[in-house]
């Protein structure tokens, strides 16, 4: 997977480094030798990654951070600060500036690709659900914006077999977050499955293999999407990079700093949170986007995409598709007569017994107003008819009571009925045939089904 990644340092040479190293691995690089030039960059190009220096004269990289993670526009996009070798509390600063991630100088490559490519992944996950949630919101359905998420109380595992040493971490954690000790790899497996908000795993233990368990979070379905922060000795270089490129989502160095945990953390905590907030919003965009809020029935924009792929099969020589457009017969004096609450129970009703009175397969719509569509798959011209008809009968048959059953009203409907004609045709035409029949109903005295030959 590439990206475009802007690398921003102030000393040329470094940038240069940077550039190559990233543009031999097939990246595309963008770069920058101050922070104003930085922000500006990353508002115009919209990089995927960005990887800034911490020393720069004028806005150093904790203002340029900040910055980024302060806008709404560049808040999603990883930065990765670059810091000196013996940078711990510019790595702190950095983590609470807002920075996903750092490296040191002398840039490591097996690290600086491991985190890349990790960033990318995570980064290319985020993109998705915010394009997700943009049409969600321009569909209207989607109240408020993300606030900004916080980063505490979180529900934490810790992982070790060292217990006295983890329960001395998870004193200091409980300030913010409520952290949990396990020393046994297989009943942590098991909490994971419980609602968490990350684990934290010491993989220099000796009872069990911290890499493999963290792979069996990644791989069972209910732990899969749970952050996980691997503690690692900086000296086992290859587990860092093994632990990364098993989905781990960050990694400390041993031994622990506690204000290095604790940013680090709060960020990853704040990265769930934000990726749940948008899944939410994303399932519940999804549901209200197709569903009728009134009646339940699917809505129009669902109707669409289910009748497209009927008729493209249909005009392809595959089965035929039959459509039943009905309209409510003088539901204006309903309104007008008992009020719009009451037209609302006939709607309401009338769905049900339509539901109720088509194949499990057809899909009955709210088409708008007081419009139904049937889309009937499979099905000739003279079965849907047989189906409108039974619906017509069901509906004009019994009153609806409504009101709470104080009143009884008749209602009647005008339904018709058009089936694909094969190559050539389309959805639009199809629905406007079928209208044409309800338009002739309608003229004819209303109550009845009329099918449109092709
Ligand atoms: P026709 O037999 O020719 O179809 O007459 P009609 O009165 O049913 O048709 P018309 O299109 O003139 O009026 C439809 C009415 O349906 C007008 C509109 O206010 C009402 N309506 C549309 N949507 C709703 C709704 O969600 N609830 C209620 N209560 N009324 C609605
Ligand atoms: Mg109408
Ligand atoms: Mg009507």
């Amino acid at each position: 997977m590439s990206a475009r990644i802007l690398v921003v340092d102030d000393i040329d040479s470094n940038v240069r480094l940077l550039e190559a190293k990233l543009s031999a691995e097939y990246y595309e690089v963008l770069t920058a030798s101050d922070g104003p030039t930085a922000l500006a960059m990353a508002a115009s190009e919209r990089p995927d990654i960005v990887l800034l220096d911490v020393m720069m004269p004028g806005m150093d990289g904790f203002a340029v951070c900040r910055r980024l993670k302060d806008d709404p526009a560049t808040r999603h996009v990883p930065v990765v600060l670059v810091t000196a070798l013996d940078g711990r509390a510019d790595r702190v600063a950095g983590l609470e500036a807002g920075a996903d991630d750092f490296l040191t100088k002398p840039i490591d490559d097996v690290m600086l690709f491991a985190r890349v490519r990790s960033l990318t992944r995570l980064k290319a996950v985020i993109d998705e659900l915010r394009a997700r949630e943009a049409s969600g919101r321009r569909m209207g359905v989607i109240a408020g914006a993300a606030s900004r998420l916080g980063g505490s109380g979180g529900r934490i595992l810790f992982v070790d077999d060292n217990e006295r040493q983890a329960q001395r971490i998870c004193a200091e954690l409980a300030v913010e977050h409520r952290p949990l000790v396990e020393t046994d790899a297989a009943k942590a497996l098991m909490t994971a499955k419980g609602p968490l908000d990350l684990v934290i795993v010491n993989t220099t233990s000796r009872a069990f293999d911290g890499l493999r368990f963290a792979a069996q979070l990644r791989s069972d379905e209910a732990t899969r999407s749970i952050p996980i922060l691997a503690v690692v000795d900086l000296d086992e270089r290859q587990k860092a990079v093994k632990a990364l490129e098993i989905g781990v989502n960050d990694i400390l160095a041993r031994p622990i700093d506690p204000g290095e945990l604790a940013a680090r953390v709060r960020t990853q905590i704040r990265r769930k949170r934000y990726t749940d907030y948008l899944r939410a919003n994303l399932d519940h965009s999804l549901e209200l986007a197709v569903t009728d809020q009134l009646t339940g029935l699917h809505n129009r924009r669902y109707m669409s995409g289910q009748l497209d792929a009927l008729m493209r099969r249909a005009c392809a020589g595959g089965e035929p598709v039959s459509v039943l457009v009905i309209d409510i017969d003088h539901f204006k004096r309903v309104n007008d007569g008992f009020g719009h609450d009451v037209g609302d129970e006939v709607l309401r009703e009338f769905a049900v017994r339509l539901a109720s009175n088509v194949r499990a397969v057809d899909l009955p719509v709210r088409h708008g107003g007081e419009e139904f569509v049937v889309v009937m798959p499979d099905t000739e011209l003279e079965a849907a008819r047989r189906v409108a008809e039974r619906i017509r009968l069901h509906v004009a048959g019994s009153p609806f009571r409504v009101m709470g059953g104080e009143e009884l009203l008749t209602v009647t409907i005008s339904i018709g009925v058009a089936t694909s004609n094969g190559a050539g045709d389309s959805s639009n035409a199809l629905l406007k045939r079928a209208d044409e029949a309800v338009y002739i109903a309608k003229s004819q005295g209303r109550n009845r089904v009329i099918a449109r030959a092709a």
